[in-house]
C-alpha cells in the first residue's frame, strides 16, 4: 500500500519577500503599493506606520462631538433614512441618536447596501471621522458594525490609521484592508531580528525591535504605544550618530599641522591693534582651537554664533596663528561681496602689520590672478581671501595650513573634503556660521564635527527693538523715518525677492523707490536703490555711497542679507516681511545694532497673516537671540526645509524620530554612539557584530549619506 502524505506547509515569508507573498495582496495591489507608498518588500510594509491611533475601548455621546476630533466611535440607533439632493450630488442619509443628541450621516456611493444591510431602529457602533458641514456636524461613510460582532472582536484598546493615498482607496484599498494586510503577516509567525546589541536594549530597558513592530501597528495600551515609539526613535537616531561619531573618530587619525608657536604676528596684533577686550566667549572659543593646532591631529571644527558675535575677528586671530607657524592661511565665503567685506575688515584690523593678504573671487582680474597664483606657490602669499574660486584645482598652496570656511550651510560636505586636499597633510578646518542651528540638528548635521559656540555678544550692543506695522500706520513710520534721519542715521528698506514671482517683485520694488523717493524728495533726502539685476557697476555705486553715508535711504531686495556692514545704519525695514523665513529675517536684522545707537527693526505686513506667518512676525518681535529663533523655526518648519539642510548629505527624514521634539533622545543615542566608537570604532567586540551588520544594511539601502565613508 502507497501512502501519499501530503505536507501543507504553511507559506512561510521573510523580512525581504516581495510584498505579493503577503495574503490578499494581489499582482494590482503590489503594484500600487510599490508606486504609491513605494512599499515592496514585507520590511518596507511592516516599517510603514499608522499616523495616527484611535481607542476603540472607548464610546464618545454624540453631544460630545466636534470637527477638531479625529476618528471617534459611538453607539446610536438608526432613527431613518432619507435620499437629499439630485444627480450626482444626490446623497443617503441617517439620522441617527443616542439619549441626549442626533447626528447625520452621509453616504454617496453604495446606498442601496447600506439601506438594506442596516435596519432603522436598530443601535449600531459607528466609527468615523466627525467634519463640520453646513452649521452642523455630520460624518461621512462611517464604518457601521453590529454590536455583537463588534463585542465578539473584543477589540483591544488602540486602533492604527494609516495614510492610504487617494489611488489605493480607488481601488477600495482602505484602512480595513491594511489593518487586514498586518494581521496576516504577524499570522505568518514572522521573525523580526533584533537590530540593536543587547546589551542596548539592556542598559536603556529598551523594547525589542520584534516587540516595537508589532505594537506600533497593534498597540495594547498607550503606555507600550510609547515604549515602541520610543525604541524606534531610538534606533533611527542611533545609527545616523553612530555613523558621525565614526566619521569622527576616523578624522581624529588624520595627523595636523602643529601650530605650537604664539609669535610674533598674534602678540603684535593682540597687543597693539586689539582695542577692544575680547569677550569670554571669543577667549574660550581661541582656546579651544589652540588647544586642536597644539593636538597634531587635525582640526574639523564648528563655530556658530549670531550675527554680529565677533566671529570674523576670531578666525583672523586663528589664522593669525597658523601665519606664526609659517603656515598659508585661507578664508572661503559664499559670495563676492561677503568676501569683499571680509578682506576690507581684515585688512583694517591688520593695519601696520607686514603680512600679505590678498583676495581671489570670479572677477579678479587676470594679471592679479597671476600674481597670487605665484604667490600662493612660492609662499609669499600668507593669508587668502575669497569665494568658490579658491577650491579650483589650479589654486595650489606652498603650505596651506588652515581654512576658514564662512556660512558652511551653503557648502555641502562634499565641498568641504575638497579643500583637504590642498595639501600633503590637511589643513585644519573651521567651519563659520551664522545662521544658528538648534542643537539638535547641529547634532545632526555637523555631528562629525566638533563645535564651539559663540553666546555673547560685545560689550556695549543695544537690543534691535522690533517692531511690527501694517500699511495702515505706514506714515506713522515714515515720521518715525525722519526723526531717525534727522539725527543723523541711515535706514534700509528691503523686499522680497522670491524666483517665482521676480516680475512682480520688482515691480513692488520700484514702486516702493518711488514712493520713498515722493516721501522723500531730493535734495534734502538721498534714496539708493540696490538690487540683483542691476549692472555690477550702479549696483557698487549705490552701495558705496551708502556706506560713506552720503545716501539716508537704501531701498534693496535681499542682496544686503550678506554683506554691508555700516554701523550707522539704525533702522531697518522689512516690507512683506510675512513672505520671509525666519532666518532671513533674523540676518536682515542682524544688519543693524552694529553701532552704539538704539536701532529699529520693523516688520511690515498685510494686515491678514496665516497662522505660521503671524508665529514668525510674533517670534521676531519678542526674541532677539539665534538659537532661539532658530528652534522655532525648526518646529514650524521642520528639519527638511531649514536652510542647507538639503545639501549636507546627512539623512534628516526619520520615520518616527522628529529632531524639533526628540531632542533628549537624540543626546542619549549620540552619548551611546561615541561611547562605542571609542572603544571599538571598526566594530570588531563580539558584541559590536550586531552593528556592523546594521551599518552595512544602511549603506546598501537608500539611507545613502556621505557621511560613512
Ligand atoms: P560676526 O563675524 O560674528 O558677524 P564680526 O567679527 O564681524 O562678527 O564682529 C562684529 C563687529 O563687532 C565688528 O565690527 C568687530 O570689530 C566688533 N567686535 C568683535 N569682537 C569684539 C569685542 N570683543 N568687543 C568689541 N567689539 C568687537
Ligand atoms: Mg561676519
Amino acid at each position: 500500500m502507497i501512502a501519499i502524505f501530503i505536507f501543507v506547509i504553511p507559506l512561510m515569508i521573510g523580512l525581504y519577500s516581495p510584498i505579493k507573498f503577503v495574503k490578499g495582496v494581489g499582482d494590482k495591489m503590489a503594484d500600487l503599493l510599490a508606486s504609491e507608498l513605494e512599499i515592496k518588500t514585507v520590511i518596507d510594509l511592516i516599517y510603514y506606520f499608522p499616523f495616527r491611533y484611535i481607542d476603540r475601548s472607548k464610546f464618545y455621546k454624540i453631544s460630545e462631538l466636534s470637527d477638531d476630533l479625529p476618528y471617534i466611535q459611538f453607539k446610536a440607533k438608526i432613527l431613518n433614512y432619507r435620499t437629499d439632493g439630485q444627480g450626482y450630488k444626490q446623497r443617503l442619509v441617517a439620522t441617527v441618536g443616542d439619549e441626549n443628541g442626533t447626528l447625520e450621516l452621509v453616504w454617496f456611493k453604495g446606498t442601496k447596501w447600506i439601506r438594506d444591510k442596516f435596519a432603522v431602529g436598530k443601535v449600531y457602533v459607528f466609527f468615523g471621522k466627525p467634519n463640520f458641514f453646513n452649521h452642523k456636524i455630520n460624518i461621512a461613510h462611517p464604518d457601521i458594525e453590529d454590536i455583537e460582532a463588534f463585542e465578539r472582536k473584543k477589540m483591544s484598546g488602540f486602533q492604527g490609521i494609516y495614510t492610504i493615498p487617494e489611488k489605493l482607496k480607488k481601488k477600495y484599498i482602505g484602512l480595513k484592508v491594511f489593518q487586514g494586510l498586518y494581521v496576516e503577516i504577524f499570522k505568518t509567525g514572522l521573525k523580526i531580528e533584533e537590530s540593536l546589541p543587547n546589551f542596548l536594549i539592556q542598559d536603556l530597558n529598551l523594547m525589542s525591535l520584534s516587540d516595537a513592530i508589532k505594537q506600533m501597528h497593534f498597540p495594547e495600551n498607550n503606555e507600550k504605544l510609547n515604549r515602541a515609539k520610543h525604541r524606534i526613535k531610538f534606533e533611527e537616531l542611533f545609527y545616523v550618530q553612530l555613523g558621525l561619531a565614526k566619521t569622527k573618530k576616523i578624522r581624529k587619525r588624520f595627523k595636523g599641522h602643529l601650530f605650537n608657536e604664539v609669535g610674533e604676528y598674534f602678540m603684535q596684533f593682540y597687543n597693539k591693534n586689539l582695542i577692544f577686550e575680547l569677550t569670554n566667549a571669543q577667549k574660550r572659543v581661541l582656546k579651544e582651537i589652540r588647544k586642536d593646532f597644539g593636538s597634531g591631529i587635525q582640526m574639523n571644527r564648528l563655530l556658530q554664533g549670531d550675527v554680529g558675535s565677533g566671529k570674523t575677528l576670531v578666525a583672523l586671530m586663528a589664522m593669525l596663528l597658523a601665519t606664526d607657524n609659517g603656515y598659508q592661511a585661507c578664508l572661503m565665503a559664499p559670495t563676492e561681496i561677503l568676501a569683499n567685506q571680509h578682506f576690507v575688515t581684515i585688512n583694517e584690523f591688520l593695519r601696520d602689520l607686514e603680512i600679505n593678504v590678498r583676495i581671489l573671487t570670479g572677477s579678479t582680474r587676470k594679471k592679479q590672478r597671476e600674481i597670487i597664483h605665484e604667490e600662493l606657490e612660492n609662499g609669499k602669499l600668507q593669508i587668502l581671501i575669497g569665494t568658490h574660486a579658491l577650491i579650483e584645482d589650479k589654486v595650489k598652496f606652498e603650505n596651506l595650513g588652515f581654512v576658514v570656511i564662512d556660512e558652511q550651510h551653503r557648502f555641502g560636505v562634499a565641498q568641504r573634503a575638497k579643500l583637504w586636499k590642498k595639501n600633503k597633510l590637511p589643513p585644519h578646518i573651521m567651519v563659520m556660521t551664522a545662521t544658528p542651528i538648534p542643537r539638535t540638528l547641529a547634532m545632526t548635521l555637523y555631528g562629525d564635527l566638533d563645535v564651539s559656540v559663540i553666546d555673547e555678544l560685545p560689550p556695549g550692543r543695544k537690543e534691535v527693538k522690533t517692531l511690527h506695522a501694517t500699511d495702515s500706520s505706514r506714515l506713522r513710520v515714515f515720521a518715525t523715518l525722519k526723526s531717525e534721519i534727522a539725527k543723523g542715521r541711515q535706514v534700509y528698506i528691503v523686499y522680497p525677492l522670491i524666483k517665482e514671482s521676480e516680475k512682480f517683485d520688482y515691480k513692488d520694488l520700484e514702486d516702493g523707490y518711488e514712493s520713498i523717493s515722493r516721501a522723500f524728495p531730493a535734495p534734502e533726502y538721498n534714496t539708493v536703490i540696490v538690487h540683483g539685476k542691476m549692472k555690477a557697476k550702479d549696483k557698487e555705486r549705490g552701495m558705496q555711497l551708502f556706506v560713506q553715508g552720503q545716501a539716508h535711504i537704501m531701498v534693496a531686495t535681499t542682496v544686503i542679507e550678506v554683506g554691508v556692514n555700516v554701523p550707522n545704519a539704525s533702522v531697518m525695514i522689512i516690507e512683506s516681511a510675512e513672505r520671509f523665513g525666519l532666518s532671513q529675517l533674523h540676518q536682515l536684522r542682524g544688519r543693524v545694532g552694529r553701532g552704539s545707537d538704539q536701532s529699529f527693526c520693523i516688520l511690515m505686513t498685510s494686515y491678514k497673516l496665516s497662522r505660521d506667518s503671524r508665529k514668525r512676525i510674533e517670534t521676531m518681535v519678542n526674541y532677539s537671540d539665534g538659537f532661539k529663533i532658530a528652534e522655532v523655526d525648526l518646529k514650524l518648519r521642520g528639519p527638511g526645509d531649514m536652510e542647507g539642510t538639503q545639501q549636507s548629505g546627512v539623512p534628516i527624514h526619520f520615520k518616527l524620530a522628529n529632531l524639533a521634539e526628540d531632542g533628549d533622545l537624540l543626546s542619549l543615542a549620540r552619548e551611546k554612539a561615541l561611547e562605542i566608537v571609542e572603544k571599538d570604532s571598526e566594530f570588531e567586540f563580539e558584541e559590536h557584530q550586531i552593528l556592523k551588520k546594521q551599518m552595512d544594511l544602511l549603506k546598501k539601502s537608500n539611507f545613502g549619506w556621505e557621511i560613512i565613508s
